[in-house]
This record gives C-alpha cells, structure tokens and sequence, in this order.
C-alpha cells in the first residue's frame, strides 16, 4: 500500500493522476467523508458520501482502517477498500490519517508531497477555486499543522515543478514495487 499524504492544495490528487498513467494496476482507495460533494464529483467515485450519522455508525462499527477530522468534516479510508486491492492501492490522506496507517499497517510506504514554501500553497488554495473561503482559511491553518509534520514521513518528495515530482514518484514506486506492470503512456 501507498499512502500519498501532505496538505490540501499541495497537488496529491494530479500526482496520483499521473502515477496511475504510469501503473494502470495500480487501485485509488474511495474514502469516505461528511464533507458535501462539489459539483463535479460524483457518490462512489471521488467519494463516498456520508452524513454524519452514517460516518459515526460505520466509525463506531470498526469499519475504517483510519479516519480523521479536518476542516470540519471527517474523512476515512473503509476496509472494504483496502480489501477490494490487496494488490498494489494509493490512499490519498491528509497527515492525521497517515499517522494511524503508519502505526497501524507497517508494510504501508508513505510519501509526503512538499509544497516548495507556504506562499505558493496559499496561492494553490486561492486558485483552484474548489472550496469557499472560510473553507479555504480553515484549510491554511491546517496546513501549517500539517507543514511542521513532514520529517515524521520515510519520502518527501516537493512540488515545485509538477513533472519533476512526478517523474519522482514514479522512480519510487518502480524501487519498491519492481513487478507493478507500466502502462503504455508513460
Ligand atoms: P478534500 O475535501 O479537499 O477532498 O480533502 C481534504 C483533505 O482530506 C485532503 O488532504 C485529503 O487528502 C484528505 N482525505 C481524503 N480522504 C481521506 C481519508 O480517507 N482519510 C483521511 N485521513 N484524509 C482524507
């Protein structure tokens, strides 16, 4: 398993993009979250989308391998996901999630996705015009917290240049699973 950690905003979401390119086997886990959908996402495709209730009685039922609060919502990755890949899985988790796969599955590689200064993660968050600005401030002071946690992680790789991070990624995760099959565009 790989679990692909770092602030919002910080690009985790294009990387996985462009490593699964790379390694079609490879199986993005579907969290869930109480966060509500943006207009272009869809239930069970970028998310699993719970209320409140439904997130707790599935928390209180043992169901997730991790899950965390942040800005406001809740977020976990269920075991039926991970169970769905045994083969070769990316999570895609913010650090407090990270921190429980970390203790909880040891086998897990972990990778911390750097934005090059604290400036450009701001700006990132300003532009990609996803969340509402009390939304997007709750994200900034999140992000700080999530900063200062980089040198728990085993890989740090910084987004400065979106190829270059990639190309990155994609050396580390050939290292470690050699037998990860390529897919024709790479
Ligand atoms: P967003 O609301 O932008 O989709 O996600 C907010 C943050 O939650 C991001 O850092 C994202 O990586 C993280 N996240 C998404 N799914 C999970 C999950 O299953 N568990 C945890 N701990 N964090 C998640």
């Amino acid at each position: 398993m790989l679990v692909i950690t770092g602030p919002s905003g910080v690009g985790k979401g294009t990387l996985i993009q462009a490593l699964r390119r790379h390694f079609p086997g490879l199986e993005l886990s579907v969290s869930a979250t109480t966060r509500p959908p943006r207009p272009s996402e869809r239930d069970g495709r970028e998310y699993h989308f719970l209320d409140p209730a439904e997130f707790e009685r599935r928390a209180s039922a043992g169901e997730f391998v991790e899950h965390a609060e942040y800005a406001g919502n809740r977020y976990g990755t269920l075991r039926s996901e991970v169970e769905r890949a045994p083969d070769g899985l990316v999570l895609e988790i913010e650090v407090k999630g990270a921190r429980q796969v970390r203790d909880a599955l040891r086998d897990a590689v972990q990778v911390f996705i750097a934005p090059p200064s604290p400036e450009v993660l701001r700006e990132r968050l300003l532009r990609r015009g996803t969340d509402q600005s009390d939304q997007i401030a709750r994200r900034l002071a999140q992000a700080e917290e999530e900063l200062r946690a980089k040198d728990e992680f085993e890989h740090v790789i910084e987004n400065n240049d979106l190829e270059r991070a990639s190309a990155e990624l994609v050396d580390l995760v050939a290292t470690i699973w050699p037998t990860l099959k390529r897919g024709e565009r790479t």
